[in-house]
């Protein structure tokens, strides 16, 4: 086979991981199909309001970005781009780098993540002990200073590395327009009235609005965002001062909401302690901004589905000091 082939012809690694067995499931078979839970107690006393999340830390890596690095590497696989021994290269605040890790481990490719020194030990951890290498980047850059010396690797060394780079590919939001958005049109039966999400490489929120209002042109898609650039909202983007994904269309949110990280961290505890759901910061800011919009519509006194997202559980923040704090 000419190396031209090699690179065309579809990835057997992604579909042969049966082995001649038809018993179990693989990883990939493991990712969607999250639950929608109902939030019953945070929205006690809201007349006509039913509040709803997916209870995205049930894929097999923990978060929601299994479902889009899932889609990332099945299509570079497709493509031919993962092939001659080449090593997965992106940037990551974590949960994309242990879901890259994770299918690196399992589909048998190498795996290197830029990230920042500040991120949480126990994420640090996680991706080791998956076998992938990471390359440190200086904390006070952020998330763009990864993105910049990603993409300076990438340049530096073509012939090694495929850059997935999650910000602009397209297979991100393609994820979650095939597979997050009919889940929760199907799940509430078509009832959804608003869709909330925050924004990160906002695959999840430009996926999945796109395919519910496909569904529903009426659908209220409002996306969140941290109140400014310095936050505890792990994995979230403020967008007016970051370098913004290319896969970001701000056309497509009704509105958009500011969320302070303090009011995330009170709902982080508020969940855990009314709901027993123990999920992280920013799946409770989620929280917070499906919390807002429900209190307004029921001073309008008009009905609403409210679904939003849980993109993880609070595994990976339990370190965090406001665990604690009164
Ligand atoms: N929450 C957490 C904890 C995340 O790690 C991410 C990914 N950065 C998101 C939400 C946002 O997802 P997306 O990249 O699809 O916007």
């Amino acid at each position: 086979m000419t190396k031209e082939q090699a690179q065309t012809k579809p990835d057997s690694r992604i579909r042969g991981s049966s082995r001649g067995s038809t018993l179990g499931s693989s990883i990939l078979g493991r990712i969607g199909n999250t639950p929608l839970v109902r939030l019953e107690r945070i929205a006690q006393g809201l007349d006509g309001i039913t509040l709803l999340a997916k209870a995205e830390w049930t894929n097999p890596g923990g978060s929601i970005k299994d479902r889009a690095a899932a889609s990332m590497v099945r299509d570079a696989m497709d493509r031919g781009l993962l092939a001659n021994g080449k090593t997965l290269l992106d940037a990551t605040s974590g949960n994309t780098g242990i879901a890259y890790a994770m299918l690196g481990a399992a589909l048998d490719f190498p795996v290197r993540l830029v990230m920042p020194t500040n991120v949480s030990l126990e994420r640090k951890r996680i991706v080791r002990a998956y076998g992938a290498t990471v390359e440190w980047t200086d904390p006070d850059q952020g998330s763009d200073g990864a993105i910049r010396r990603a993409r300076e690797m990438a340049a530096g060394e073509p012939e090694n590395y495929f850059y997935c780079d999650q910000y602009s590919n397209n297979a991100n939001w393609q994820a979650h327009y095939r597979t997050t958005a009919p889940e929760i049109w199907q799940q509430t039966e078509g009832q959804i009235t608003h869709f909330i999400a925050g924004l990160g490489t906002s695959g999840t929120f430009i996926g999945t609005t796109r395919r519910l209002k496909e569904f529903h042109p009426g659908l209220v898609a409002i996306s969140f965002q941290p109140d400014g650039p310095f936050h505890g909202l792990e994995g979230m983007k403020h967008m007016p001062t970051a370098i913004v994904p290319a896969i970001y269309d701000p056309q497509l949110a009704d509105r958009n909401i500011e969320i302070e990280t303090e009011a995330a961290y009170a709902m982080a505890k508020r969940l855990a302690r009314e709901e027993g759901l123990l999920v992280g910061i920013s799946a409770a800011a989620g929280v917070v901004a499906s919390l807002r919009v429900a209190e307004e519509e029921a001073a309008e006194g008009r009905r609403a589905v409210i679904v939003t997202v849980l993109a993880d559980s609070a595994d990976k923040y339990l370190s965090e000091r406001f665990w604690e704090e009164e």
